[in-house]
């Protein structure tokens, strides 16, 4: 049985007190969940804050990107083991707006998840395909590339461990979500590569999770897929009320 998780993506929102209050809101009234995960990635600006909030909650705490180097000479960059040293649980790599805003790509996703694995955090790795890629019949050669490139050269053990998360580009932030036969049949895809390179009994372990404008009507729907493991929300994330909706789908 694969524990379900529903990670927020705050994304650049919230100052410190809006971030410690929003997350007091999450952890008392989801704080004591135990059947499924509850992750929340704020801003680096906010986690540490966020962190004395949750520390004695079931809720994890989630980084929303990293370097690929421990440290060193990269002026405005946060490493996987400072991530680690504020409680860091998870960390988002290879989400689509870093993809189109600021350059990631499959190869340096490849490189953040091998030193994340290495320092104890786990990654969310973002895959999903372009509104004009799924039109041109081409949804899952892209996957296949981001799952193959972005996700090689961990070792069998490392990619049991792991979260991927679907999140089709056209469905993030816009309002429109992908069909649940759309995301299943996607998210199966993708569990056959995981299991070409992990192994079928790691792939089995391995959470998928869907993200693309993720709602308290929609997520009911989507979790009764069998390949959709839980949920990456950004937007219904901010809001205490529809987020908690959400985790109790
Ligand atoms: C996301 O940021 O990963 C996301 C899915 O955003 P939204 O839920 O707002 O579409």
């Amino acid at each position: 049985m694969r524990k379900p998780i529903i990670a927020a993506n705050w994304k650049m929102n919230k100052l410190t007190s809006e971030a410690m209050d929003l997350a007091r809101e999450v952890r008392n009234k989801v704080g004591t969940i135990a059947d499924r995960e509850i992750v929340l990635c704020p801003p680096f600006t906010v986690l540490s804050s966020v962190k004395g909030v949750i520390e004695d909650s079931s809720i994890k705490l989630g980084a929303q990107n990293m370097h690929w180097e421990i440290r060193g000479a990269y002026t405005g960059e946060v490493s996987s083991v400072m991530l680690k040293d504020i409680g860091c649980n998870y960390v988002i790599l290879g989400h689509s707006e870093r993809r189109r805003y600021f350059g990631e790509t499959n190869e340096t996703v490849n490189k953040k998840a091998r030193i994340a694995f290495s320092t104890g955090l786990i990654p969310i790795v973002c895959v999903g395909e372009r509104l004009q890629e799924r039109e041109k019949g081409e949804t899952l050669r892209i996957i296949e590339e981001q799952v193959k490139t972005g996700l090689s050269g961990l070792t069998r053990e490392q990619g049991k461990g792991l979260v991927v998360a679907y999140e089709p580009v056209w469905a993030i932030g816009t309002g429109k979500t992908a069909m649940p036969d759309q995301a299943e049949e996607v998210q199966r895809f993708i569990r056959k590569l995981l299991g070409q390179m992990f192994g079928e009994e790691n792939a089995q372990a391995i959470r998928i999770l869907y993200g693309g404008s993720i709602n308290p009507g929609n997520i009911s729907a989507l979790m009764s897929c069998e390949n959709v493991d839980g949920g990456l929300v950004g937007g219904a994330s901010l809001n205490v009320e529809s987020f908690v909706k959400i985790v109790h789908y």
